[in-house]
């Protein structure tokens, strides 16, 4: 008989039968409040009546039309609508099935329209599990322990990270752009740099914002020595942050300056079908070679159906907006549960995307506290998820519908979670 691969080791337990809104309906007859959903794609909740009428009608109608061959009409109403919500100029389109491929697209493109060859990513970035997208990705070494070589060409620079250092943030931001100049001079020249590459803020490496001031220098480094700059938005993106690009936060240029040259969306876009795509200018796409980039799926007509709902229900529903809302909420309730809990060393994160990173007493990163947590809110109805390079961090990102009363409700959960987390490890 077979059995699922021993590696996938699943922190909850629990079966799910059905999703509704920002629940999941589990096997063993309970209700829990998903707040991993932004994780697992979900930014409309779980079966949105608008998408899953816009996929089953794409199903009757057209399940695939293989880009290579045939043109469909969900990819081309796709791409005139996610350009009314691109950062002005992005305006070319290339799609395929998941983030870390969108990663590699973007890459190739770098590498293509520059004829140079290193990128540039930064310390505790998670840009996917594939062979190139894993060279990139630091945020914990279980991405990369025992796999390679890795993609060669990649070069690793500090994020801002002052919570790490426990340093003020302009700090943390003037030092990781001094290295990066000092990795400009010592390692990879910038006729040898295709691209920098940047998430927002670091998702599964421990929810940290990254800073206007930071993401501007990095856009006059880009500027000043002909390299791209690639935003990773596929966690970040699509309304997560309470803007509709996490980058926003950041940057407002009055000159309209842009800051991204390639953005790459996944995630959120399809709520749940399987759909990324790169964006860029018309004129930097167009030195992608011919067949250098796509996949059997990518486009996929269902997901494209299901993304072209997503857009109007997040615009209907005012989801962006209401990110922003219950993201200040939830923020402000964790900070207060941080409050009487000291080995909660540290809350952070933008909208829908928060977290609480556990200290023991001697400030010493604290996983096993985060794990119990995690599990005492499973165990109490709401599935959570850790993250950071050590697992001692663990975020909330629930579905872009949730309601005053079930952040309330999911932070009632958490206090008791972290009580008895906290006192199981006797340092309470
Ligand atoms: N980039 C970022 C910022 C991500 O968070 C992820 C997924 N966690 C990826 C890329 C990879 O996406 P996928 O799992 O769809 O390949």
């Amino acid at each position: 008989m077979a059995a699922l691969s021993p590696q996938l080791k699943q922190a909850t337990g629990v079966l799910a039968e059905r999703g509704e809104g920002v629940h999941i309906h589990g096997a063993d007859g309970r209700r829990y409040l998903d707040f991993t959903a932004g994780i697992g794609v979900t930014s409309t909740g779980h079966c949105h009546p608008v998408v899953v009428r816009a996929a089953q009608e794409q199903v009757g109608t057209l399940i695939h039309g293989q880009y290579t061959t045939v043109m469909h009409r969900p990819l081309l109403a796709l791409t005139e609508r996610l350009g009314e919500v691109l950062p002005s100029g992005l305006d070319s389109l290339f799609y395929m099935n998941s983030g870390s491929e969108a990663v590699e697209a973007a890459v190739r493109l770098a590498r293509h329209a520059t004829g140079r060859q290193n990128i540039v990513a930064f310390h505790g970035g998670f840009h996917g599990r594939t062979m190139g997208a894993g060279a990139l990705t630091t945020s914990a070494t279980k991405f990369r322990a025992g796999i390679g070589p890795m993609m060669p060409g990649v070069v690793i620079a500090p994020f801002p990270t002052a919570y790490r250092y426990g340093w003020p943030q302009q700090q943390a931001v003037e030092f990781a752009l001094d290295e990066l100049d000092y990795l400009l001079t010592t390692v990879s020249s910038p006729q040898d740099t295709a691209a920098f590459i940047v998430e927002p803020v670091l998702g599964e490496g421990g929810y940290v914002p990254a800073d206007a001031a930071f993401l501007r220098g990095l856009r006059e480094r880009a500027d000043r020595h002909g390299i791209l700059l690639i935003l990773d938005e596929v966690q970040t993106g699509v309304g997560r942050t309470g803007r509709f690009w996490g980058h926003e936060h950041f940057w407002a240029p009055e000159d309209g300056r842009r800051l991204a040259d390639v953005l790459i969306t996944a995630k959120g876009l399809a709520s749940g079908f399987p759909l990324s795509a790169i964006a860029a200018p018309r004129e930097l796409m167009a030195k992608a070679r011919p067949g250098s980039q796509g996949g059997t799926y990518g486009g996929n007509a269902v997901a494209c159906a299901a993304a072209l709902a997503t857009l109007d229900v997040i615009r209907d529903e005012k989801l962006v907006e209401n990110a922003a809302e219950q993201g200040t909420r939830l923020l402000g309730g964790l900070r207060e549960v941080a409050g009487s809990h000291p080995s909660v060393g540290d809350v952070r994160g933008l909208g829908l995307m928060c977290a609480s990173e556990f200290a023991g007493p001697d400030s010493r990163p604290d996983p096993a506290t985060a794990a119990r947590a995690q599990q005492e809110a499973a165990a109490r109805g709401l599935l959570l998820l850790t993250c950071g390079p050590l697992g001692n961090t663990v975020r909330m990102i629930p579905p872009l519908i949730v309601t005053a009363e079930q952040v309330d409700e999911a932070l009632g959960i958490w206090a008791e979670a972290v009580t008895v987390a906290v006192a199981a490890a006797g340092h309470g």
